[in-house]
């Protein structure tokens, strides 16, 4: 039996309880199946805190993230708390894990599965095949810069200030992961920025080829404007291995890219850490969709995307590839299969709700394992 692996399991609210109990069904296959022993602990974050605590996480969950080998994180919202002050948002807690875990690195794979390739609002041989990863720099930059906030100035008119700053050691920490990602698909980073408008942009351009000429010349690099970027991935996604860019163009990118794919509720996303002298590293998996109170409730949200979540944080925070591939081709197969949940219908397809959807993946896992 493998070590005991720690994981912290966050399911927050709306769909996000639905669809992480498909999960726990498929980490107790694992258990059971392969080998693999969890040390699982499931706590309360978001709008379930709130109501059950005073807080959207408390300072105990915080602290078991923090002890943790991984977070697997559902999804916080909804509408019986947005009357709240700032502080008191659900979407605080996920806040407050990136900036306690320092997970500074968004990665979000767009990935089109060969049964949804019809699902993109782009045309099929646009997207057939398409595999790429962004990774976006999360704790700095323009969301984070100083100085920030709306002024009255003395004619009376306001001005609402924001600043974009990046040090060098922020570029070259999210540089790295993009480099060391690469490594492991198709050896290929391209940089974005606006460098051309932007003294925050020149000196992330600067610091990446230096990193790169320093320690990662085995990869190939490219530098990308931030508003081509835009265009070439609604020209030829294709193109792409590893987007790295800054925490703003990123959340924009990011959002566009996942539509390329089609459906939210089918993507994954990872945020990591610095490694630490052992290599352990902080690290958060969610879903990049959010806690869909419109279809919460109702048994019929896609798991899908919290299960390759899932499967990611089995691959980089576990290096269990093997395990990886196995959920990820056992989604596939179940979408090739027919089956599929609402967001993702197509023609000729048989629609089911989201335990069925989490038992039809557990079939294909047995399957494939046998
Ligand atoms: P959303 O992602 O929750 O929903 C957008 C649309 O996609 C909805 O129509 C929803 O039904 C659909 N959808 C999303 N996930 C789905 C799934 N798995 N299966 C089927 N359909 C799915 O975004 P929103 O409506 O803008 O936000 C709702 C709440 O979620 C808000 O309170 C928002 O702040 C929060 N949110 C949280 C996170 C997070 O926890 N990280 C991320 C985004 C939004």
């Amino acid at each position: 039996m493998a070590a005991n692996k720690k994981l912290l399991v966050l399911p927050g609210d709306g769909i996000g309880p639905e669809v992480m109990r498909e999960v726990r069904r498929v980490i107790d296959w694992m258990d059971r199946r392969r080998s693999v022993s969890f040390d699982i602990s499931e706590d309360l974050v978001g709008g379930a805190s709130i109501d059950g605590r005073g807080t959207p996480i408390t300072k105990e969950v915080v602290a078991k993230a923090l002890a943790a080998d991984a977070v697997l994180f559902g999804s916080v919202g909804g509408p019986r708390w947005d009357k709240l002050g700032f502080e008191m948002r659900p979407e605080i807690a996920i806040l407050t894990l990136r900036r306690e875990l320092g997970l500074f690195a968004n990665l979000r794979p767009a990935t089109v599965l060969d049964p949804l390739v019809e699902a993109s609002t782009l045309k099929p041989d646009v997207v057939r095949g398409l595999d790429l990863m962004i990774v976006r720099e999360s704790t700095g930059g323009l969301y984070f810069g100083e100085p920030r906030g709306i002024e009255t100035l003395p004619d009376g008119q306001q001005r609402g200030t924001n600043t974009e700053a990046y040090s060098t050691h922020e570029i070259e920490q999210v540089a790295r992961v993009s480099f060391e990602l690469a490594r492991k698909r198709q050896n290929r980073v391209c940089s974005v920025e606006k460098a051309n408008v932007m003294e925050s942009g020149l000196l992330w351009r600067q610091v990446v080829t230096a990193l790169h000429e320093r320690e990662y010349g085995d990869v190939a690099l490219t530098h990308m404007y931030a508003d081509n970027c835009a265009m070439q991935l609604v020209r030829n996604p294709r193109q792409f291995d590893v987007i790295v860019t800054t925490n703003l163009f990123g959340d924009l990118l990011s959002d566009l890219a996942s539509m390329l794919t089609g459906s939210l509720g089918m993507l994954p996303s990872a945020t990591l850490g610095a490694p630490d002298s052992s290599g352990r590293r902080h690290a958060l998996y969610e879903p990049i969709h959010g806690s869909a109170p419109d279809i919460a409730g109702k048994g019929i949200a896609n798991p899908l995307g919290q299960m390759l979540s899932f499967a990611m944080l089995l691959r980089y925070s576990f290096d269990m590839e093997d395990d990886a591939r196995l959920i990820e081709r056992a989604c596939t197969n179940v979408l090739a299969s027919g089956l599929r949940t609402a967001d993702v219908m197509g023609q000729g397809t048989a629609k089911v709700g989201t335990s069925v959807m989490g038992e039809s993946v557990l079939r294909e896992l047995e399957k494939l394992a046998a």
